[in-house]
C-alpha cells in the first residue's frame, strides 16, 4: 500500500487495516498448567503457516506491524476477547470497525438467530434486503437506490464501474494513502511525478490498469486542479475517503473536499464518497451528513452488516439504473444480500440509531484519547493521539 512519509510515522490503533498497534490488551492471566504461555498460539500458527499464505486470511492479521506471532481467539463478548489459551483481552479493534455495538450484541444476536431458524440463503428475492434497503434510503437522501454486495472492495469496484459506464471515461482519481479495497485499479501508488500518474502497488496488477488511476496528494488543491486541467476529459470519477481514516486522519480541509467536488463536476466527472469506515460510524449518515455534502455515488461496508459480510454501493437513481438487469453495467453476487447479514445489519443500524451508539462511542473514545495524551505529556513520551469521532491514531 502506498504511504506518505507523514503517515509512516502515524500508527492508528483501534481500527487499522495494516498495523494493529494495540488492538488487544491482556487483562487477566490464567497460565495453563500444561503449557508455557503462548505455546498454543505458536502451535496453531505453525499449522496455519503450512496451509495459508503467512498463516492468515487477510494480511493485517499477521501482526507484522507489532511483531510476534498472531494470537488465536476462541470467543468474544462485548469488548472482550477470549483467546484459545483462556486469557481475556480488551478488544479495541472490533473486527476493524463492523462491531460498533461490540461482540454478540443481544439484539443482533437475536436477529441472527431468527435468520438461522428461517433460512440463511435463498439466491432469490426475500423481504430482508428490502427492509434494510428501505431503512437506509429513507434516512440518507443521497442514497436514492442501492445494491448490496459482500465486501467494501466489491462495493467500490462496482461504483467505479458505474462511474465509467455513466461517463464513457476510463480514468479515476484517488488520493495518496487512502485505501479503497483491493480491486486492481485501486492498488496503485503515486508514480513518476507527472500530474497524477501512478504505478501499481501490488504484484499482479498490470501497468495498463494502474495507468487508468490517477493519484493526487491529500489536501492539495493545486495538485487536484492541475490533474483536472491535464486529464479532465478522461476522468470518470474522483473517489475519496471523506475522512482519511486509512491515512493517519491527516487533515483534509472541508474547502479541499468542496473544491475537489467542484473541479470534478466542472469537468464532467462523478464524485464517490468511500464511507466503508465512516458510514454509520461518525454519524448515522457518515461524513456526507457531517459535511452536508452530496456525493453522486457512495460506498458502505463494515457497520452496515453488523459483523457479517455486507457492503453496499448506491447513490443517484439515474446512475444506479445503469446496473444490470436494468442497465448495461454487469454486477452480481451469489451471496449478495444474504439474509443473515441483512437481518444483522438492520438490527445493528436500528440500535445504532435508537441509542445514538456512535455518539456514545465517540464520547468514550474522546475520554480514552484525552487520558492517553495526558499520560504521554506527563511522562514526556513522544506520542500523540489524534481522533475524529470514534476513530483514533497514535502518532509518534
Ligand atoms: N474502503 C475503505 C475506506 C476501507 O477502509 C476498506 C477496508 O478497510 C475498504 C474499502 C475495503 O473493504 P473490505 O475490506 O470489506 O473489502
Amino acid at each position: 500500500m502506498e504511504r506518505g512519509g507523514r503517515a509512516k510515522r502515524r500508527l492508528r490503533f483501534g481500527l487499522h487495516r495494516r498495523k494493529i498497534i494495540v488492538s488487544t490488551t491482556q487483562t487477566s492471566k490464567a497460565p495453563s498448567p500444561l503449557r508455557a504461555a503462548g505455546a498454543l498460539h505458536e502451535e496453531y500458527f505453525e499449522r496455519a503457516l503450512r496451509i495459508t499464505p503467512g498463516g492468515v486470511h487477510s494480511p493485517v492479521r499477521a501482526f507484522k506491524g507489532v511483531g510476534g506471532s498472531p494470537l488465536f481467539f476462541r470467543s468474544a463478548q462485548g469488548g472482550t476477547l477470549l483467546s484459545i489459551e483462556g486469557r481475556e483481552y480488551i478488544d479495541f479493534c472490533q473486527s476493524f470497525g463492523p462491531l460498533i455495538l461490540g461482540h454478540r450484541d443481544p439484539e443482533v444476536s437475536e436477529a441472527v438467530r431468527q435468520a438461522i431458524e428461517t433460512a440463511w440463503s435463498f439466491g432469490a428475492c426475500e423481504p430482508y434486503s428490502l427492509e434494510l434497503a428501505e431503512w437506509i434510503t429513507s434516512r440518507l437522501p443521497w442514497v436514492e437506490m442501492l445494491r448490496f454486495v459482500s465486501s467494501g472492495t466489491e462495493a467500490v469496484m462496482s461504483a467505479l464501474r458505474v462511474a465509467r459506464a455513466a461517463t464513457s471515461r476510463n480514468r479515476i482519481l484517488k488520493f495518496e494513502g487512502c485505501y479503497h479495497g483491493h480491486s486492481d485499479s485501486l492498488l496503485v501508488k503515486a508514480g513518476s511525478g507527472l500530474a497524477g500518474e501512478s504505478a501499481s502497488s501490488s504484484a499482479g496488477v498490470s501497468e495498463q490498469v494502474a495507468a487508468d488511476t490517477l493519484v493526487a496528494p491529500l489536501d492539495d488543491d493545486d495538485a487536484v486542479r492541475k490533474i483536472f486541467e491535464q486529464h479532465g476529459p478522461e476522468i470518470a470519477a474522483v473517489i475519496l475517503e471523506p475522512l482519511p481514516a486509512n491515512y493517519g486522519l491527516l487533515i483534509q480541509r472541508r474547502e479541499f473536499i468542496e473544491q475537489t467536488m467542484k473541479s470534478a463536476r466542472e469537468h464532467g466527472a462523478l464524485v464517490i464518497f468511500d464511507e466503508v469506515i465512516s458510514g454509520f460510524r461518525v454519524a448515522l449518515g457518515g461524513m456526507a451528513e457531517v459535511l452536508g455534502m452530496r456525493p453522486d455515488l457512495v460506498t458502505y461496508g463494515k457497520v452496515i452488516g453488523g459483523g457479517f459480510p455486507v457492503a453496499a454501493y448506491g447513490g443517484r437513481k439515474d446512475l444506479m439504473e445503469l446496473v444490470a438487469p436494468v442497465g448495461p453495467v454487469y454486477q452480481a453476487g451469489t451471496l449478495s444480500a444474504n439474509p443473515v447479514g441483512m437481518r444483522a445489519g438492520l438490527a445493528t443500524l436500528e440500535k445504532v440509531e435508537r441509542t445514538q451508539a456512535y455518539r456514545i462511542l465517540e464520547q468514550k473514545t474522546a475520554g480514552f484519547c484525552d487520558e492517553l495524551n495526558r499520560e504521554f505529556a506527563e511522562k514526556s513520551l513522544p506520542f500523540e493521539v489524534t481522533r475524529a469521532a470514534s476513530i483514533f491514531w497514535l502518532h509518534t
